[in-house]
């Protein structure tokens, strides 16, 4: 293979580099490995397939969980002109034979399909009616629901685990945003990948903002944080019940908040509905149990809020996960009240299986650890996963960022600790702090804990005042929570030394007791741009997405935009090196791109290009067609016909009609006619013009099945140059 990755980046994707890990693993697909990528959600898989995909002769066959991803995956790969497919239930005879014909013409790239599909006998003989025996590579999307210890197992994907068996030789390749080493272990051992190429990225998601605030008025909270976003910014709100779903969304909308309350409870025309209203940029906020999210893909999520405690670290991570795949800035916001833990307990212990209860306690008392513990967000959560955070602090999160003072508070500290000991260490934090602030309680009269020495030592502070205490003696090593159904805080030996008189107990207080404006922090390193031009591109972007029925993001993300008004491209080279922008986005956009810049700029003369930065290189104009042309192009070079170039490559002919036609279009100079036998041009002229050209099926059936679909590509080629 003569062509380097990095071209193909630049000329298809129109990335200027790899990000971390991605490029290993493309290498590994396109050396004929088995390779295991494990990245967190946006670190860019699908590119680890697309583009070997595009590169490697033949198709790659991609299984994906839902039709809506694959639906998602496929409108992206199409805008980048890449030949993608999905083959899915809800296909019609007509678009699944279609697409059927196509895959064995060898003109598709990549084929995506639903693992059940792929588990019938009669698919995989289809897939090996392909011109080159088989596809090129399988690509396993979400591979951990083949794992019964990940969090969305699914049944349907057992079957993957026979893949290897039914295609030895083919390479595979499998993904997935599960951070856990048991899962990963797990997915790596059923799908029986050979020596894989394995690659597990950090799960350092750099442009997520974390924040964690003490919940005093959630709803005004809310309010002020969407405040603080970018004007219609795509967001969502996580809820735990359908109850408090509605319950939110009905608040924003009062407070002129466009919001949308999705559930379980809905009907599912009424879920895809706000799904697509979603996605399109009709609805930005969305107000939702967890249930929202799985299968989608929207990168430009802005911000992510959880109102109520979440259940697990890894939910939480993979549920603020969504915000920011893009890349960008995003904020992941949670508001915590440790009234939720009695909430969620009191689920939990509906339970009737005690390994489940007793999982699902250690699982939440850890996420209340994480949520109450100042300490940098990052370094705890991916602390979490097993993975060292190099640095001590991380800029990012709201402890970083200076949202707590440490201030003093010994005495405070030895109050509390001594309400603990004086009864036995066996009551909960929030009895504790009864005793503390003199609550008169019937718990306190029952155990006459009025009558304890400590009880109303701290009256003239508010409970929620103690609460922190009490998570901060937690957090400090203090205290720590017994284990069983039932956890309280007990006393530690470094609890017992502060409460006799040793040392000093210093613990984070959160400045943010107001909720002001956090200075958002922004770092992400953009041009300045003309914010009318991008207002003018982004209407453009939505009527493009309108007319091809695709989700805006597919045309092109916010960055891409972002670039364009800075730079203010003046000609297509320019234009292809703005983010995002690939060879055929080029084609397809920037006539429009241009014809809308103009018109904006004849009327507002005062916008300021900013100079677009050096390249070291000269800047590549386009040509880009793949190492395997090249090797096509050198064998008619030396003369050779088709079918023997086909055979010395080990291709099919009508892959290699199509390689002609394709070099022709690209300029080089080649005699298409010279290829034909005599007489199939007229033949094929006139079936062609009987049975249109659009789909060269009809004239292929006309023929009797005569003239091959690589002769009446050539035709057709032939036709448009006359
Ligand atoms: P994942 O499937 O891992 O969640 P995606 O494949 O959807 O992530 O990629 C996330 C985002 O990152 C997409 O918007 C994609 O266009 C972008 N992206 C991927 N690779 C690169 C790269 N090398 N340079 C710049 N952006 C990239
Ligand atoms: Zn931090």
């Amino acid at each position: 293979m003569s062509k380097d990755p990095s071209e193909v980046l630049e000329s298809v994707f129109g990335y200027t580099s790899f990000r971390a890990n991605q490029e290993e693993l493309v290498r590994g697909l396109l050396a004929g490995r088995d390779v295991f990528g494990i990245m967190p959600t946006g670190g860019g898989k699908s590119l680890c397939y697309q583009l070997p995909a595009v590169m490697l002769e033949g198709c790659a066959v991609v299984v994906s969980p839902l039709i809506a991803l694959m639906k998602d995956q496929v409108d992206g790969a199409r805008a980048l002109g890449i030949r993608a497919a999905c083959i899915t239930s809800h296909a019609s005879p007509e678009e699944k034979r279609e697409i059927a014909d196509s895959y064995r013409a060898g003109e598709l790239d990549l084929l995506y399909v639903a693992p059940e599909r792929l588990s019938m006998e009669s698919f995989q003989d289809f897939l090996r009616s392909h011109p080159n025996g088989g596809p090129s590579f399988f690509a396993i999307d979400e591979a951990h629901c083949i794992s019964e210890w990940g969090h969305d197992f699914r049944p349907d994907y057992l079957f993957l685990a026979e893949l290897k068996g039914r295609f030895p030789t083919t390479p595979l390749v499998a993904f997935t945003a599960t951070a856990t080493p048991r899962v990963a272990e797990d997915i790596g051992r059923r799908l029986q990948l050979q020596n894989p190429v394995t690659v597990r990225a950090s799960f350092d998601r750099k442009n997520l903002f974390y924040e964690i605030r003490s919940r005093t008025n959630g709803d005004q909270q809310l309010l002020e944080f969407i405040a603080d976003q970018p004007e219609g910014c795509s967001g969502v709100i996580y809820r735990t019940s359908r109850k408090s779903v509605e319950e939110t969304a009905d608040m924003l909308r009062r407070n002129g908040v466009p919001a949308q309350a999705y559930h379980a409870g809905l009907a599912a025309e009424m879920r895809t509905q706000i799904q697509d209203d979603f996605i399109k940029d009709r609805i930005p906020v969305i107000v939702a149990t967890v249930a929202f999210g799985m299968g989608i893909d929207k990168p430009d999520v802005r911000y992510v809020v959880h109102y109520d405690l979440p259940k697990t670290v890894e939910g939480y991570y993979q549920e603020t996960g969504r915000a920011g795949r893009d890349g960008d800035a995003s904020r992941c916001l949670l508001l915590y009240s440790p009234g939720d833990i009695a909430k969620i307990g009191y689920l939990i212990d509906q339970s009737e299986d005690e390994d489940d209860r007793n999982r699902n306690w250690t699982l939440l008392r850890q996420m209340d650890s994480f949520a109450s513990t100042p300490v940098c967000r990052r370094v705890a959560l991916l602390g979490y996963f097993g993975e060292e955070y190099v640095a001590e602090k991380c800029d990012a999160c709201d402890v970083c960022a200076g949202s707590f003072e440490e201030v003093e508070a010994t005495y405070e500290g030895r109050v509390v600790l001594s309400a603990v000991a004086r009864t036995g260490s066996r009551f909960g934090a929030v009895h504790v702090c009864d005793i503390v602030t003199g609550a008169n309680t019937e718990r306190i009269r029952q155990f006459k804990h009025h009558e304890l020495k400590t009880y109303g030592l701290g009256k003239n502070r508010p409970k929620k005042y103690w609460r922190r205490v009490v998570d901060a003696l937690l957090a400090g090593g203090y205290l720590r929570t017994s284990e069983g159904q039932f956890p309280v805080p007990q006393l530690t030996e470094a609890g017992g030394l502060l409460m006799k008189g040793q040392g000093t107990f210093v613990m984070r207080e959160d400045l943010r007791i107001e909720p002001e404006k956090a200075g958002a922090k922004r770092f992400t390193s953009d041009p300045p741009y003309d914010v009318g031009v991008f207002q003018v591109l982004k209407s453009l972007r939505t009527q493009i997405a309108e007319e091809e029925g695709v989700p805006p993001y597919v045309v092109f993300g916010d960055r891409t935009l972002r670039q364009i008004a800075a730079y203010l491209p003046q000609n297509e080279a320019e234009f292809s090196r703005m983010h995002g922008v690939g060879r055929a986005k080029v084609e397809k956009y920037y006539d429009r791109v241009a014809g809308e810049l103009a018109c904006y700029l004849s009327t507002h003369s005062d916008v300021q290009s900013t100079p677009l930065p050096v390249r070291e290189a000269a800047p590549k104009v386009v040509k880009g067609l793949g190492g395997t042309y090249l090797e096509t192009l050198a064998l008619v070079q030396q003369g050779l016909k088709y079918p023997e170039i086909a055979q010395r490559r080990g291709l099919s002919e009508s892959t290699i009609l199509g390689h002609l036609v394709r070099l022709k279009e690209n300029g080089e100079k080649i005699d298409l006619r010279q290829h034909l036998a005599p007489g199939v041009e007229e033949r094929a002229i006139t079936l062609l013009h009987e049975h249109g050209t659009e789909s060269l099926k009809p004239a292929f059936e006309a023929s009797g099945e005569q003239i091959s679909y690589g002769e009446l590509k050539i035709v057709v080629a032939l036709m448009q140059e006359e």
